[in-house]
């Protein structure tokens, strides 16, 4: 061959060697193009599913509420079980055999109570303790003894009655669940739930239901209590710690006994505190939800608020009126209300003065020793309903009870302006 000819043959080989390099390339990318957009559209389609099956749930939560939901009082079957020596669980199933409308987990049922020796019957709230289901509705009630400074009083009626009177079979009227304590499972920021002794209930209504969802979120559960003769959910817990590596139970012995076992029974040796979030979380950036007795409440919500947790990310219940103190809301209010009202109370005879101190007039009338009628603390249940005889009074949110024209809920209601109540 000549050597123009070798030298075409060499230049026709790295042409076509070329040739093939481009077109290779050229399939890699259109064939990457083809990948790409493939799982571009697979994720598309996911989470087009992922907002329809989200959807679907919205709807049937929506069609239960609207077909099973109920007005006033309705009639439940319960079971009773007894879950410590003070401490009863009671399941309520519809005594019409319908089925129950969804709730959210942290939310309370109002109850009224027939008790033998009463004229009157008794309303008090108990957080649902078990995760939304449209079969039963689960309590668990703690009897409540009288103050450790007057032990002559009787233990708590309702919580006595339901832990040594009430037997399964009985029929108790029922009002639908309400309360603005609550969790929406369907949001993905990172939580920490918090409870302290039997306010463990709403916070464990929160984590069971995201525990039989499979959420993913990042979960936190601290349980205070002072020792496993005081645990609730104990197994149930458990079986939560050992199927969802995201949920993290922290159970904190205040005063452990010499059996339990630390690591095992229990995780630390101590009260909840924020010291403790410091050590365990290290950052603040959650969700904090909390319920417990009015100390803890009170120093976690104020440490939180010290270690710069924002106070919309903050949220808590008590069982009784108001008892934490929210400082920031408090110093606004100073600033921005100055003024001060003559609060009568006719059937005690006596007359205070608001001045904004007090979070509504039941706090005024406790506070100078006028007994009020009252049950939730929250403008639900309506015991402490009485006649408003002159003025006007405001509440910081719509109250959950309808109550009567011509009256107040003086458990949250605030003067306006000079008014006589007949309390
Ligand atoms: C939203 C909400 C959710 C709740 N969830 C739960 C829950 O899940 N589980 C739970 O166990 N509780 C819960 N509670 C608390 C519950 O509603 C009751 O307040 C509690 O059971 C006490 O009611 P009682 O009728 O037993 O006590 P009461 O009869 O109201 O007595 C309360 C206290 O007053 C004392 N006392 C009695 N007579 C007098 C007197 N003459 N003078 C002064 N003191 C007296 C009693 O000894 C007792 O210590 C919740 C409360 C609310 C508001």
């Amino acid at each position: 061959m000549t050597e123009v000819g070798t030298l075409l043959v060499v230049v026709g080989g790295g042409l076509s060697a070329l040739v093939s390099v481009q077109l290779m390339i050229a399939f890699a990318n259109s064939w990457a193009k083809v990948r790409a957009d493939a799982e571009h559209k697979n994720l598309s389609l996911r989470l087009l599913r992922n907002k329809m099956e989200a959807m679907k749930v919205l709807h049937k939560e929506y069609e239960q509420s609207k077909r099973y939901s109920w007005t006033g009082y309705r009639k439940f079957r319960v079971d009773v079980k007894k879950e410590l020596s003070d401490v009863t669980s009671c399941y309520f199933r519809p005594h019409d055999g319908k089925k129950l409308p969804p709730f959210k987990p942290g939310q309370f049922l109002t109850f009224q109570f027939k008790l033998p020796d009463e004229d009157k019957p008794l309303i008090r709230c108990y957080s649902l303790s078990d995760k939304p289901n449209d079969e039963y509705y689960r309590i668990s009630v703690k009897k409540i003894l009288p103050p450790r400074d007057k032990p002559e009083l009787p233990s708590g009626k309702s919580s006595t009655y339901i832990n040594e009177v009430l037997k399964s079979d009985e029929i108790i009227d029922v009002k639908i669940a309400s309360g603005n304590f609550y969790l929406e499972t369907r949001e993905h920021s990172p939580i920490v739930l918090i409870g302290g002794g039997i306010g463990v209930t709403p916070v464990y209504s929160m984590l069971r239901t995201l525990a039989a969802e499979d959420s993913e979120r990042e979960v936190w559960f601290f349980y205070g209590l002072r020792n496993k003769t005081e645990q609730l959910y104990s197994e149930e817990l458990k079986e939560i710690a050992r199927t969802h590596p995201n949920m993290h139970i922290c159970l904190c012995y205040s005063n452990p006994e010499p059996d339990d076992k630390e690591g095992e029974d229990y995780q630390y040796a101590e009260r909840v505190s924020v010291d403790l979030f410091k050590r365990v979380l290290h950052v603040n950036n959650y969700v904090f939800y909390i319920c417990g007795p009015p100390p803890m409440m009170n120093s976690l919500v104020s440490d939180l608020e010290a270690w710069d947790v924002p106070s919309e990310h903050v949220r808590f219940e008590a069982f009784g009126p108001a008892s934490v103190k929210k400082t920031r809301a408090k110093k606004k209010d100073d600033a921005a209300s100055q003024e001060s009202f003559a609060v009568k109370f006719s059937r005690s005879g006596k007359e205070c003065q608001w001045t904004g101190e007090e979070d509504s007039i039941l706090e005024l009338a406790t506070a100078n020793d006028i007994g009020l009628a009252m049950s939730c603390g929250i403008g639900n249940c309506g015991t402490c309903m009485v006649a408003l005889k002159k003025g006007t009074v405001d509440y910081p949110a719509k109250p959950g009870f309808d109550f009567d024209a011509g009256t107040c809920l003086p458990c949250i209601a605030r003067p306006t302006g000079p008014v006589e109540i007949d309390g």
